[in-house]
């Protein structure tokens, strides 16, 4: 499990990016949702009646599976789902110029069906792209869809009810969306492997957080496999094997068995401390995505909630839960982490997280860029005032913290805390108790928040590292976007300059500082923020813990600060890497491992 990868990948062994640990071995599930493979077929003259039945009947099926899906819906949600939206898509199957312009072209171009559909939509695109008018921009999402659900009629002959499966699969899609994944059969996919994504994209996350071991950025795998086919993801090396011969069987079935063992033995020291040989104590607690997810914190040795992302109570519902709905969960967390204590973050909505029934907000160009956490909450004081009060009211309960994301501007700040202020007031007047004082913090996750650091500092109590997000923008990359994920480099120098910039921005002000991103749960990244100053507190993923404590018991501070200081000192992202993993190797034990050095990053 040590030590670098070197042998040659087979033709069908593919390299993606590892998103959640494990090895697994199983069936392929494909889900080729919206990136169909249309190609041109030109017919005999012969063929084009045919071609027009198979396209009429094709029309037919989507109409009954919509008929289906709503009667179905109406049974499960009662009045709960804008209904009318499949009355909107019926009509557009139903309306006979569609399906005459789709004849027209079938029998002028001579082409498939398909081809046809393809050539339709391109020209709604091109009538559609200067409309202004909202209303009628959405109306072409609408044909989008209609479209592309003929489409998957006569591509596929079915729909793609990944949430409906009744065998154990691992999912191959071009990309999931973290409210896709939020809506996966936990039981049914065993792994999945997405042409999209990078290393720290929010189905990764979940993926991870679900234990589901997962591989992403692979940029066409799913074109490479259908659905039945046998294969291997795994998701620590970041390698999945498309029909997979005897011989890959075996050399993939003995690495699960060993990482499995490894794990097991890991996780009979779960709960030993994470104290250096020089006896430095390190806090080490869990990243969660939901209150499901706080059975697992004893499972793994965690000393409480570092970070609660807590937008994911709202992506797969049909509304905002409302303050009693949040309070009743913000209380589970509150009472599950007894003596420890639990960070709630602020909804996060917005970039990649958006509700599948969000409509707060306009589709925007630039995503990650846009109308995202804080920004979204002050844009709508009433969102985040009932979120606060409810995180308010369950810290009555116990132990609370409450943290704002995404901050860039001291201004955000002093706002986010007057409606704090604003929240607390209401609820003296309604006499519900809370806890008075409840710490109040930040996530230092741009780079225009690493250089107001020591400002933010005078008004909140702690930081939060997000080094997700703060490579994200500091690299300018999209997180989720697999052609630029080579960037994604924490250990570039002005990642390592930033991070010590913030832990002496928090050593100087004496606000106390964690590091919840990605970067807390690989052994080497861990090595150098403790080495950098005064990071005592880590929160990852459940996985992660029981290693990263056994790692910290087999360090000494001292070396720590020594490597951390050479490697600030290096100009290069690749003389620091060199450096580091010489460095670091040698602490590594069997079963802890790093990332870096398995995967070069
Ligand atoms: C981060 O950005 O590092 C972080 C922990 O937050 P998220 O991954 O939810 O954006
Ligand atoms: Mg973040």
């Amino acid at each position: 499990m040590t030590g670098k990868e070197t042998r040659r990948l087979k033709p069908n062994e593919h390299k993606g990016i590892p998103a959640s640990s494990g090895i697994v071995i199983g069936k392929v599930y494909l889900i080729d949702r919206d990136n169909f493979c249309v190609l041109k077929h030109e017919l005999r003259p012969d063929e084009i009646d045919t071609e027009i039945e198979k396209f009429k009947a094709a029309l037919d099926t989507s109409l009954m599976e919509m008929s289906e899906i709503k009667d179905q819906a109406l049974r499960e949600f009662d009045d709960e789902l804008p209904f009318t939206i499949f009355d909107a898509h019926t009509q557009i199957l139903r309306d006979p110029s569609m399906a005459k312009e789709v004849e027209r072209i079938i029998r002028d171009s001579r082409c498939n069906a398909e081809w046809a559909l393809n050539i339709l939509l391109k020209g709604y695109h091109a009538r559609f792209s200067n409309i202004k008018d909202k209303y009628f921009r959405d109306r072409l999402q609408d044909i989008d869809q209609v479209v592309t659900k003929v489409l998957r009629s006569l591509v596929q002959g079915e729909d793609a009810p990944f949430s409906n499966l009744d065998e154990p699969v691992v999912l191959v899609a071009h990309d999931l969306s973290p409210a896709d994944t939020l809506s996966l059969n936990q039981d049914m996919v065993i792994g999945i492997a997405t042409d999209a994504g990078g290393k720290t994209s929010h189905a990764g996350i979940l993926a991870s957080s679900m234990d589901i071991p997962a591989v992403v950025g692979l940029k066409d795998v799913s074109r490479k496999v259908s659905t039945g086919d046998p294969v291997v993801v795994d998701g620590n090396a970041g390698i999945v094997v498309t029909m997979p011969t005897n011989e890959q069987f075996m050399e993939y079935n003995t690495r699960r068995q060993k990482y499995v063992y490894y794990d097991q033995a890991l996780h009979a020291q779960k709960d030993l401390e994470a104290i250096t040989l020089d006896g430095e104590r390190v806090a080490i607690r869990a990243n969660i995505e939901s209150s499901h997810d706080l059975v697992h914190l004893e499972e793994h040795g965690a000393e409480g909630v570092g970070l609660y992302r807590t937008e994911y109570l709202f992506l797969n519902s049909s509304s905002l839960p409302d303050e009693r709905a949040q309070y009743e969960d913000y209380k589970k967390v509150a009472e599950a982490v007894g003596k420890n204590h639990a960070v709630i973050r602020t909804f996060d909505l917005g970039g990649d997280k958006v509700g599948k029934y969000m409509d707060y907000a306009d589709p925007e160009p630039n995503p990650a860029l846009g109308l995202r956490a804080i920004r979204f909450c002050l844009s709508h004081p009433d969102i985040f005032k009932t979120q606060l009060r409810a995180i308010l009211r369950a810290s009555a309960h116990g132990n609370l913290k409450i943290m704002y994301p995404l901050l860039t501007s001291l201004e955000e700040l002093i706002r986010a805390n007057e409606l704090l202020a604003e929240a607390k007031e209401e609820l003296r007047k309604s006499g519900d108790p809370f806890d008075e004082s409840i710490p109040v913090g930040i996530m230092i996750e741009t780079p225009s928040s690493v250089m107001i650091a020591p400002e933010l500092a005078r008004h909140c109590s702690f930081f939060s590292i997000g080094t997700n997000d703060l490579i994200q923008y500091a690299m300018a990359i999209d997180r989720v976007n697999e052609r630029v994920a080579y960037l994604y480099q924490p250990l570039s120098p002005s990642i390592l300059r930033m991070l010590a910039m913030i832990v002496r921005a928090a050593d100087e002000a004496e606000v106390s500082l964690s590091i919840c991103g990605k970067m807390a749960g690989d052994p080497t990244y861990v090595m150098l923020l403790m080495g950098l100053g005064g990071v005592r507190d880590l929160s990852m993923d459940v996985h992660s813990i029981p290693r990263i404590k056994k790692f910290i018991r087999s360090i000494k501070l001292k070396e720590a600060q020594t490597i951390a200081s050479h490697a600030i000192s290096l100009g290069s992202t690749e003389q620091i890497k060199e450096y580091v993993v010489s460095q670091v190797g040698r602490f590594f034990v069997d079963g802890v491992s790093s990332d870096l050095v398995e995967n070069d990053g």
